[in-house]
C-alpha cells in the first residue's frame, strides 16, 4: 500500500500479520503519515531496506520471523540501524519489553490500540528521529562555509578508497591552500577573512558537479577535494577550473605576494588504491604536491602520480 500522492511526509512502515491490526492502524495515521505495510518479517525487512521509512511500528508476534528478530535483523544492518522501531504488543509482560528495548526499539503500544496514544507515540519519536538525523548533519558540517567538514572527509576518504580498489577505478585527491591567508587575517581582520574562506569555498564547490565528488574544509584556510573515479588527466583539468575560478574572482588581498587579489595553490595526487598502499599514502602525495605549488610561486597546481 504506496500512496505515492504523499512522498513529502514522513513514512511509517506498519508489520502485523494480522490484517484487522493494519488495517486499524493505516485508518489511524494515513491521514498525516505515508503508510507502507507488510505482514510477516522478511517483507518487513526488504521494506524497511527498500524505503528507508522514518519509523517502523513492529507486531512482535507472528508466524516465521517475530518482531525480535526483525529488529535484531535491522539494528545489524547499516542502513537501516537508525530506523526507530515501536514494537506492538498484546502481552502486558516486563520481561518481553525489556528485550525488545535491549534489541533497540524506542517504545511499546500494545493491543487493543487506544488511538490517542499511539498518535502521540508516532508523533514523539518521529520528531525525535528529525532531531537527531538534523543534529547528525550539523556534525559533519563546517559551520563557517557550509561544506562537508574534517570528520565528513575522513569518513569520505576512507570509503571512496575502499569502493575505488573493489571496482578498480584511480582515486584522486586535491589539496587546495588560499595563498598568504595570514597576511590576509592580518591585513584586513578575521571578519574579512571568515567572509573571504566563504567565498573562496562557494567558488570552488561551485565547480565540482559530480554526484560523487565531495569538496571539505580541511582545516583553517585549506579545502580538500575527494574525486573519485577520476585519473590524473582529469583532476588536473579540474584542478585548473578551481585555480582559475577562485583567481577570478579578483578579491583585493593586498598582502599577497602571490598577485594582487585572492589566489589558490593546490596539490594533485591521483592513485590505483590497492591492498599494499592506504589514503594516508595518497594524502601525503597530494601534501607533497601542494607544498612543490607554494614553492614554484603559488597561484598554481601541482601533480603527483604515484603507480604502487
Ligand atoms: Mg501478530
Amino acid at each position: 500500500m504506496n500512496d505515492d500522492t504523499q512522498h513529502d511526509r514522513p513514512t511509517i512502515l506498519i508489520v502485523d500479520d494480522e490484517r484487522f491490526n493494519l488495517n486499524l492502524l493505516h485508518a489511524l495515521l494515513r491521514g498525516d503519515y505515508r503508510i507502507l505495510v507488510a505482514t510477516h518479517g522478511e517483507q518487513a525487512f526488504e521494506a524497511a531496506l527498500g524505503a528507508a521509512p522514518d519509523l517502523i511500528l513492529l507486531d512482535v508476534n507472528m508466524p516465521g520471523i517475530d518482531g525480535f528478530e526483525v529488529c535484531r535483523r535491522l539494528k545489524d544492518e547499516p542502513a537501516t540501524r537508525n530506523i526507530p522501531v515501536i514494537f506492538i504488543t498484546a502481552m502486558h509482560d516486563a520481561a518481553d519489553e525489556t528485550q525488545g528495548f535491549d534489541l533497540g526499539a524506542v517504545d511499546y503500544i500494545t493491543k487493543p490500540f487506544h488511538s490517542a496514544v499511539v498518535k502521540a507515540r508516532v508523533r514523539t519519536h518521529l520528531r525525535l528521529k528529525q532531531q537527531s538525523d538534523l543534529l547528525e548533519r550539523y556534525a559533519f558540517l563546517d559551520a563557517l562555509t557550509g561544506l562537508a567538514n574534517r570528520r565528513a572527509f575522513d569518513d569520505k576518504i576512507v570509503e571512496e578508497w575502499n569502493r575505488c580498489r573493489r571496482s578498480a577505478s584511480p582515486l584522486s585527491v586535491l589539496l587546495i591552500d588560499i595563498d598568504h591567508f595570514k597576511g590576509y587575517n592580518d591585513h584586513y581582520g578575521h571578519g574579512a577573512g571568515d567572509l573571504c574562506l566563504s567565498n573562496v569555498a562557494r567558488t570552488l564547490s561551485g565547480c565540482l558537479q559530480r554526484a560523487g565528488d565531495l569538496l571539505a574544509r580541511y582545516g583553517g584556510e585549506e579545502f580538500v577535494a575527494v574525486l573519485p573515479g577520476n585519473d590524473a588527466d582529469s583532476a588536473a583539468v579540474i584542478a585548473e577550473r578551481l585555480r582559475a575560478a577562485v583567481d577570478a574572482l579578483k578579491l583585493p588581498h593586498q598582502a599577497s605576494a602571490a598577485g594582487e587579489h585572492v589566489t589558490v595553490s593546490l596539490g594533485v595526487a591521483t592513485m590505483a588504491p590497492s591492498d599494499a598502499s592506504s589514503h594516508a599514502d595518497l594524502l601525503a602525495a597530494a601534501d607533497e604536491a601542494l607544498y612543490q605549488a607554494k614553492r614554484e610561486g603559488r597561484n598554481r597546481w601541482c601533480a603527483l602520480a604515484i603507480s604502487r
